[in-house]
């Protein structure tokens, strides 16, 4: 009996060792995008996005391994600029499972940069958990001279395993810096350093393989947000249409004409309409098109009933989002309701 108690005593005290000694399980999910890019030459500009698979990118950094216990999986592989709902839905969903279903401490995707800030918006409304959730792209394909892919993806894995990224909601992981879904965006064509934060900044950085937090982000997300796509096959129906000097009503006519459920207006200055674009605009709310109203201004907010009668016309104000994540709330808004006083509470909280 004496020697049962020892036999399990010494048992116990082995399997606290290895699990106090064993690494965050880390899943990385894969997409495409320049990180998985090739170029005919390393000195050409020229190349095509979502060309390498996931074991490729893993082998470009052996040094993940003594982050964490690193397993992958390809999603898809594709350039950004062909992200669409049917990715998002899919790619939302195996995150909520891998965290709250298969046990794993944090998910890093990596992901072109062109959609980057849209994908990461939609999942920090979509993903039910406060475990990391870190996107990671790069600027210049995997051959190319001085590739910023791997050392991203190095940083995003370390952010991953950072109890400072719990609870943060998606972040996202470029040029050593560390950016919340809601204000990040791309700023520039080409450079490495293209990701800003807004007025608000970098939310962190990573730095010697540790993550480092400077602010949390305010709004409602992951865990706390309401919207759930866990049984949706597909999304509402947005349209983005951009504003200018002497613009044409077309675009917004053919949205309407195609029965969208909602329009979003990149509108110049405080979210202002061109007359002719405007009149419709209204016709269309009248219908039960939602419109939004944003601004192609890369910075200040959309202001409810400013320089427009929001009141009036029952439009909704994007207020700090930009006119690509403005379609993303609105597509989940209208998963939820169709009275645009609740959408635009929506705008207020998220
Ligand atoms: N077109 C690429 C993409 O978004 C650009 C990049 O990844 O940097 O997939």
């Amino acid at each position: 009996m004496k020697q049962l108690k020892s036999i399990l005593l010494v048992a116990t005290a082995l399997l606290v060792t290895v699990s106090l000694n064993a690494k965050p399980k880390i899943r990385i999910i894969a997409t495409g995008g320049t990180i998985a890019g090739v170029s005919t030459t390393s000195a050409s500009s020229a190349y095509t996005a979502g060309q390498v698979g996931i074991q490729t990118l893993l082998d470009a950094v052996p040094q993940i391994l003594n982050l964490a216990d690193i397993s992958g999986e390809q999603l898809v592989n594709i350039g950004s600029q062909d992200m669409n709902d049917e990715v998002w839905l899919k790619l939302s969903k195996r995150v909520n499972e891998l965290l709250n279903k298969e046990g794993y401490d944090g998910v890093v995707i990596t992901h072109g940069t062109d959609t980057m800030e849209e994908t990461a918006y939609f999942l920090n409304l979509t993903v039910k958990s406060d475990k990391p959730v870190i996107l990671a792209g790069s600027m210049r394909p995997s051959n190319a001279i001085s590739a910023d892919g791997p050392a991203n993806l190095y940083n995003a894995v370390a952010a991953a395993v950072s109890p400072n990224c719990k609870g943060m909601g998606v972040l996202c992981c470029m040029n050593n810096q560390l950016l919340d879904a809601k204000t990040v965006i791309k700023t520039h064509t080409i450079d490495c350093d293209t990701f800003e934060g807004g007025p608000s900044g970098i939310i962190g950085y990573v730095y010697n393989g540790e993550a480092h937090l400077l602010q949390s982000p305010i709004n409602r997300h992951t865990k706390n947000s309401v919207f759930d796509v866990s049984k949706l096959e597909e999304l509402p129906k947005v349209g983005i249409v951009y504003g200018y000097a002497n613009a044409s009503p077309l675009p917004m006519k053919a949205f309407v004409d195609a029965k969208f459920d909602g329009i979003v207006l990149a509108g110049v200055g405080d979210g202002n309409f061109y007359k002719d674009v405007f009149e419709v605009a209204v016709e269309a709310q009248k219908e039960g098109i939602q419109i939004v109203r944003s601004s192609r201004c890369p910075t200040g907010p959309t202001c409810l009933n400013s320089e427009v009668d929001d009141e009036k016309y029952h439009f909704v104000a994007a207020l700090d989002l930009n006119p690509q994540k403005a379609r993303v709330l609105l597509m989940l808004a209208l998963t939820k309701t169709r009275d645009w006083q609740e959408i635009q509470k929506f705008f207020m909280e998220y």
